[in-house]
């Protein structure tokens, strides 16, 4: 019996994987094996009970023998696998990238009118010339269409180059009151360079219901500001022409960097320019069929860009569009 289990414990240490030990067991108990063939001959034994207890015995050995190794070749393989990893290091971190720059305002500006109860309406980038021009107060051959170098797809057709077409579709779409702001991409045919770029981001956003005034403008748009750039700030209205609004005005902030003593960024004067708005022009309800002496509105816009350089003191409007990552890696949302 001993040596027929020692003969069995180095056929269970010579099998070296799975298939080995699959071998190993089909010479002891398989079909034709070993053991198997023990069973078989018992009726032939003078003791048969003695016989039989010896048999069960040896079967339940190669059994315990199989399992045996099939643990200590599991353990020999996760040791394999560790051998020259220092289990006591820290784990991988996944890297994480990070927000553009032009986004991260974006989405700031987005969330700051949403909670002021604005919804968000998109558009076209590619517009029809009644949408970025006629329907906005700038008739045909009208010198304020001069104001933006278009990229023109054909005599109908043109790059945006505002987001206030946006302002006339929706106005098209749902009937008054409307609370809306409408980002996105715009065109203008400006050569490249620290200020000017072909392609920039601008949100829009107008208001339109009964008896909406300018003083709803400035609460607007003096609570967009101090959301944006800080509660400190004042804000103030200058007069200016836009065709589309009347009266219009331009919005300034007191300068970010100097808080208003003045500085470089805000050329000594201590005002920032930010934004473009005014009282939505008659004209401009009319082509949507909503009537002027019932309803009133107001529209801005103002371009993402200068806010995201103003914010973080970006002094070149390309960097934005560079893609060099020493410059975007330093954003996180
Ligand atoms: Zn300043």
């Amino acid at each position: 019996m001993e040596e027929i289990k020692k003969n069995i414990t180095a056929d269970a240490d010579a099998a070296s994987d799975q298939a080995g030990l699959a071998q190993f067991k089909a010479k002891y108990l398989g079909k034709k094996g070993a053991v198997t063939e023990m069973f078989a001959s018992l009726k032939d034994a003078a003791d048969k009970k003695e016989a039989g207890r010896r048999v069960n015995e040896l079967k339940m050995f190669v059994e315990s023998e199989y399992t045996r190794r099939e643990t200590q070749l599991l353990e020999e393989k996760k040791a394999g696998e560790l051998k020259g990893i220092d289990v006591t290091l820290p784990a991988y971190r996944a890297a994480k990238g990070t927000s553009h720059p032009i986004t991260i305002v974006m989405e700031e500006i987005k969330s700051i009118f949403m909670s002021m109860g604005f919804s968000i309406e998109e558009g076209p980038d590619v517009e029809e010339d009644y949408y970025n021009f006629t329907a906005l107060n700038f008739p045909a051959e009208h010198p304020a269409r001069d104001m933006h170098d278009t990229f023109h797809i054909d005599e109908t057709h043109l790059l945006r180059t505002h987001t206030s077409p946006i302002q006339v579709r929706t106005m098209e779409k749902y009937p008054p009151p409307l609370k809306v702001i409408a980002p996105g991409r715009v065109y203008r045919r400006d050569a490249m360079d620290a200020t000017h770029s072909t392609v920039f981001h601008q949100v829009e956003g107008f208001m339109v219901d009964e008896n909406i005034r300018f003083s709803d403008l400035k609460g607007v748009l003096d609570l967009f500001t101090k959301e944006l750039f800080g509660a400190d700030l004042k804000t103030r209205f200058r007069p200016s022409f836009f065709p589309f609004t009347e009266p219009s005005a331009e919005v300034d902030v007191q300068c970010v960097a100097c808080r208003g003593k003045g500085c470089g960024v805000c050329k000594n004067t201590g005002w920032l320019e930010i934004l473009g708005s005014g009282m939505i022009h008659p004209n401009v309800l009319r082509a949507v069929k909503i009537d002027p002496e019932k309803y009133s509105g107001f529209a801005f816009g103002c371009g993402v860009e200068r806010i995201a350089m103003l914010k973080y003191g970006i002094d070149d409007m390309r960097l934005f569009f560079e893609n060099d990552l020493r410059f975007l890696k330093q954003f996180n949302s």
